[in-house]
This record gives structure tokens, sequence and C-alpha cells, in this order.
């Protein structure tokens, strides 16, 4: 579904994604872990085109879209993404978050939107939160709007950075069990966490980014088992 080769990125000076290489195939969970700046939301931000790559190649689908002719609303209509904050629109209720990119970028009437999102409400347990604006929700409930507002438009692929870090602890696991779900249920995801138990529960791979650098990555048995770097060792050893 998607590659990356050799993908280098910088900032002025400092070199933040040097030559990655990474594909991920349909229905795969990759989780990307590594130090605060490895570049972990770099890379899931040069996927949906939010930051422009200096040098190397993205596929998605085979198409690239890394090149600049390509259009990214396009392209963005085929990758969910959820970050940290919630970024829900306060002003609009939950259904009307969900039913926004429906309506705008698949053209949906207002009752078929309607009636997918309430489908999607009820996928993530949020039904009877329709009506509701965002700010009557808990973080918890909020990200489980964000996913859905996410995986309204069957994307092929969904990004996730960082979705549970605001969270109070509490609300963590049903924002996890969600992700778990969508996982079981065939969705290609890429997400950068520091929920180490989970990305060892759910992920097919796991990524470890350091200083720009994939330095390691294997299935999780293997990268939180029998780390074979001494610095994915050192960076996990925080996590024990
Ligand atoms: P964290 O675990 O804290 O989320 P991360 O792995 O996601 O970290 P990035 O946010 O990708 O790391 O940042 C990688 C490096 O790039 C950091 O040194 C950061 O300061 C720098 N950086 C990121 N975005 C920008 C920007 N827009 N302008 C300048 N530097 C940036
Ligand atoms: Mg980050």
């Amino acid at each position: 579904v998607l590659r990356l080769e050799e993908v280098w990125k910088s900032f002025d000076d400092h070199e933040v994604l040097r030559g990655i290489d990474l594909g991920v195939d349909e229905g795969q969970v990759v989780a990307l872990i590594g130090a605060s700046g490895s570049g972990k939301s770099t890379l899931l931000r040069t996927v949906n085109l939010l930051e422009p790559i200096d040098d190397g190649r993205i596929l998605l689908r085979d198409e690239d879209i890394s090149d600049p002719r390509v259009d990214p609303d396009a392209v963005r209509a085929r990758i969910g993404v959820v970050f940290q904050q919630y970024n829900l629109f306060p002003h609009l209720t939950v259904l009307g978050n969900i039913t926004l990119a429906l309506r705008h970028v698949h053209r949906m009437s207002k009752r078929e939107s309607d009636a997918a999102a309430v489908a999607l409400l009820e996928r993530v347990a949020l039904a009877d939160k329709a009506k509701a604006h965002p700010d009557r929700l808990s973080g918890g409930q909020q990200q489980r709007v964000a996913i859905a507002r996410a995986i309204a438009t069957s994307p092929d692929l969904l990004l996730l950075d960082e979705i549970t870090s605001a969270l109070d602890p509490e609300l963590v696991g049903e924002v996890l069990d969600l992700v778990r779900s969508l996982a079981d249920d065939g969705m290609t995801i890429v997400m950068a966490t520091h929920e180490m138990a989970f990305a060892r529960d759910v992920a097919d791979r796991v990524v470890f980014l350091d200083a720009g650098r994939i330095l390691e990555q294997g299935a999780p048995a293997e990268v939180f088992g029998a780390p074979r770097e001494e610095r994915t060792r050192a960076f996990l050893a925080r996590f024990t």
C-alpha cells in the first residue's frame, strides 16, 4: 500500500529524516517507536504531504505521491489521520464532524452522509453522542470521534500520531481497543506510539527510528524481545 524510498527531509541544516526506506503492506499495522525528536511525526507528515521531502519517493498504491504535480487534496482524501490533539471542529456536532468530509470530499447527499456517520458512530460506540458538541465529550470519546472521522472516507491507509498521549490514563484503553478492532478488521495502519505494550500486542512490525534513520525493525517479539542494536536496547530499557 505504502512505500517510502530513500526519503530525506531537513529543516534548515537539521537532517530529520535520513534515507528512510519503509514498506507497508495491505492490512499491516506498523508501529513507529523512537526517542522524542527521532522523526516519527515528521515521517507521518511527509506521507500526508504536510511536509515536502527533499529527496526520495513516497508511493501510495504504486503512485508517486511525492511528485510535486500530484494534487495533495486528492492524496489526503485517501489517507486518514489522527493526531495527538483531537482537532475536532468545536462548532460542529459529532455527526457534523464526521459528515463534513463525506459531503465535501465524497460529494454525498445529506441523507447518505448522515446515515454513514450514524453507522460509524455505532462502530465506535458513540451513537448516543451524535448531536453533542465535542466539548461535551471526554478526551477518549473525542479521540474515538476523530478516528471515526478519519475512517469515514474508507482510506487506503490510517496514520496515527501518539493518539493517546494527551489522554488521562483511564481513557487510553478505550481508544487503544478501538485501534485494535480496526486492525482486526484489516485496516492498514502506521502509528507513532509510546505505548510499547500496545505496539507489542497489535503491530505486525515495529520500526525503531533513531535520529532520522531506521536503526532496526522486525516483528514485535524480535524488536522487543531480542533487540539487535545497543541503542534500541537503551531506548526500550526506559519503558521497563
Ligand atoms: P516526539 O516523540 O516528541 O513526538 P518525533 O519523533 O515525532 O518526537 P519529530 O516531531 O518528527 O519527532 O521531530 C524531529 C525533529 O525535527 C525534531 O528535532 C524537531 O525539532 C524537528 N522539527 C519538526 N518539525 C519541524 C519544523 N516544522 N521546523 C523545524 N524543525 C522541526
Ligand atoms: Mg511526534
